[in-house]
């Protein structure tokens, strides 16, 4: 059985290097549609417990990651035995490294202006093969969301990271899955807050 069932959220068995191997695999391919990747908390797990839109949009996602040691450790007790945590941050410095390597290309949203510049700034010094197409912070209004979209869309980065909160950021991505023309989108929390240091 490749997969742990925490509360009913199936999360199948994958360690950080086969995330890494599976999202690589999606950008090569070039596949139709947005892969959409949750990172799995807590508190996404108890909030898809009486919320059955969320938990449409978890079914429906690419892959659903064990975002922090408490999933991992429930999957042990239960049985179901996760190898490793893959949280959000983990998996934003991780395609970053891989990015490197193969020259993706990424846009940012979330987390405030201030933060959202400096976190582009220190991933170009860090990772000067990633392109980074841009990037907006995470307060907007409904209006200035459908620019973003746009804007996202005519860029057509290889990696949305949407820095937003859980789960506001999972039901953003869901909500403008086919006008994204991004090929995976992650929703990461606060790891633009801990990038920009
Ligand atoms: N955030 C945002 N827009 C909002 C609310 C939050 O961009 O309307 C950002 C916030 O600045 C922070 C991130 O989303 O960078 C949330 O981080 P947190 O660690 O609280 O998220 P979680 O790990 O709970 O998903």
């Amino acid at each position: 059985n490749n997969v742990a069932r925490i509360m009913g959220i199936p999360f199948p068995k994958i360690t950080m290097e086969q995330t890494l191997e599976l999202l690589g695999k999606v950008i090569d391919q070039d596949q139709a549609g947005l892969f959409h990747v949750v990172t799995g908390n807590p508190e996404i797990v108890m909030s898809c417990q009486n919320d059955k839109q969320l938990r449409s949009i978890i079914d429906e996602a690419g892959l659903i990651t064990a975002d922090g040691i408490g999933i991992v450790m429930v999957s042990r007790i239960k049985g179901g035995h996760l190898p490793e945590r893959v949280t959000g941050c983990d998996l934003l410095i991780k395609m970053l490294e891989a990015g490197n390597r193969k020259k993706w290309s990424f846009y940012f949203l979330g987390a405030d202006e201030v933060t959202n510049r400096r976190a582009s700034e220190v991933i170009t010094q860090t990772y000067p093969n990633v392109s980074v197409l841009g990037g907006h912070h995470g307060f907007f209004s409904e209006e200035e969301g459908l620019k973003i979209v746009e804007e996202i869309r005519s860029l057509e980065p290889d990696v949305l990271i949407v820095a937003l909160g859980a789960p506001y950021a999972e039901r953003w991505i869901h909500k403008h899955k086919s006008s994204l023309n991004a090929k995976i989108a992650i929703g990461v929390g606060g790891s633009l807050d801990i990038i920009a240091g």
